[in-house]
């Protein structure tokens, strides 16, 4: 039995996966934020370039990745896809279980694989610098090492509290040539009125968004650039599910439950819409779990609503499942899953019900995490953990049942930035935290009617 499942560089794919082709009834369209009417690609160019527009509302199957892009996913793609079997044989389960692993790129996530897509067509149309937020640093490095690869400038705002907490990340996008500046910040209108109210602010992913596509609609020559939620970036992240689909293939065998973990959901589309497409056209029936963090539970317990996207309100609405945005998550390690508004592709496939949704808490992932690389030698990213933590629930299932289930999940990335969470867990000192109900409903006092 294999281990191992490789794609040569000839087998990377040429194209990305796009659900819209495949969903029953298309998503409601984002709404323009003053005027409250649908939003047509006009309205985004001062952001976006048309090429990403056009990806944004395509209903076309299947978008070819440009050459450049695939030269540059080289670097690191096709990643590669394992038969977790040493953790199969620790847990006592029948069930088969295989692990796309994206870890392998330069900045230590999938993230890559959109960030050098965006890049790409902003550079096609003339523009010279990229906007963006970061919260634990992630984004914000791989939008550094795809603009350096690609010869623009970057401009990151970082929330503040991972600025000064987490600055290994923060080192990465300044080796990568861009710059980096703590949220909230006094360079901005809406991080000076944060600033005014609350000068000891922590920052927010809403808070950098609105600092970030503020500093991009003042200038021609510089976009914003978004790392997870829209469409074009879930597109972009099927390059994982495509090539999984061949790997799947080369182990002959076929997944009973794709899992990812969610953020803003872009490694679980880029996943799990593929094998959705073919639960779609094909009749598969694979079950497919998106798995949040108790802490910021937009999918098990938010409600499906227009909202912005950001704090001050910038953004257009996007029709999704949201904790409201002025959600200010609870301090949980996994930085990357602390967004209040769930991707409007995957909040529509949940409430279309093609997918499930289920919430781990914080212990039980490092729990699941530390298990997974006492067997794999990994040390996964805490976002990752929560998808290992409901892969190793399925399993438990089938030791039970004794039914030999296949689970195929996404490996977002490694943990090597978050040692410190990893000793607070195994010193016994990380808490659970589920997000208490009256401040769900607090926040969706202030939903935005339409
Ligand atoms: C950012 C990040 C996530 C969460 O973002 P999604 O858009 O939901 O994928 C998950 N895992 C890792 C390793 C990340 O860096």
């Amino acid at each position: 039995m294999a281990t191992k499942y490789l794609l040569s560089e000839e087998q990377l794919p040429n194209v990305w996966y796009n659900l819209m082709a495949d969903l029953p009834t298309p998503p409601p369209a984002p709404l323009h934020p003053a005027t409250l009417q649908p939003a047509g690609p006009d309205d985004l160019a001062p952001l976006f370039p048309m090429g990403l527009i056009m990806q944004e509302v395509s209903t076309e199957r299947f978008i070819e990745i440009p050459e450049e892009v695939r030269d540059i996913y080289r670097l690191w793609r096709p990643t590669p896809l394992l038969r977790a079997a040493r953790w199969e044989k620790a847990l006592g389960t029948p069930a088969k279980i295989f692990y796309k692993y994206e870890g392998v790129s330069p900045a230590g996530s999938h993230k890559p694989n959109t960030a050098v897509a965006q890049a790409w067509y902003n550079k096609q149309e003339g523009v010279t610098r990229l906007t963006t937020e970061t919260g634990a640093g992630q984004w914000g490095s791989a939008l550094a090492l795809a603009c350096q690869l690609l010869g623009m400038q970057c401009l990151v705002y970082m929330v503040k509290v991972s600025y000064f907490q987490k600055p290994y990340r923060r080192s990465m996008i300044r080796v990568w040539g861009a710059e980096v500046i703590p949220s909230p910040s006094d360079t901005t209108t809406a991080g000076r009125a944060i600033l005014a109210a609350d000068p000891d602010s922590p920052g927010s992913l809403g808070i950098a968004i609105s600092e970030a596509v503020e500093v991009a609609a003042q200038r021609d020559d510089t976009h914003y650039s978004l790392g997870s939620v829209l469409n074009h970036v879930l597109l972009h992240q099927t390059v994982i599910g495509q090539e999984a689909l061949l790997q799947m293939e080369q182990a002959d065998a076929y997944p009973d439950y794709v899992v990812g973990c969610v953020g803003g959901g872009s490694n679980f589309a880029g996943i799990s819409f593929p094998f959705l497409g073919e639960n779609l056209t094909k009749g598969k029936k694979t079950r497919i779990i998106a798995v949040e963090p108790a802490a910021c539970p937009t999918m098990t317990r938010g409600v499906y609503a227009f909202d912005y996207g950001d704090t001050a309100k910038l953004t257009p609405l996007l029709k999704m499942e949201t904790l409201g945005h002025d959600f200010i998550p609870p301090g949980i390690h996994a930085g990357g899953l602390r967004y209040h508004g769930m991707a409007p592709l995957v909040s529509h496939a949940h409430q279309l019900g093609l997918i499930d949704a289920q919430a781990v808490l914080q212990t039980e992932a490092f729990s699941a995490g530390v298990s997974f690389a006492r067997s794999e030698g990994i040390i996964p990213a805490p976002e990752s953990s929560h998808a290992i933590a409901m892969v190793r629930q399925l399993a438990e299932e089938c030791k039970q049942s004794g039914e030999a289930k296949t689970i195929l999940f996404n490996l977002s990335g490694h943990g090597h930035f978050d040692m410190a969470a990893y000793d607070q867990y195994l010193d016994g000192k990380l808490e659970d935290y589920a997000y208490p109900e009256e401040k769900i409903r607090e926040a969706m006092k202030n939903l935005p009617v339409v």
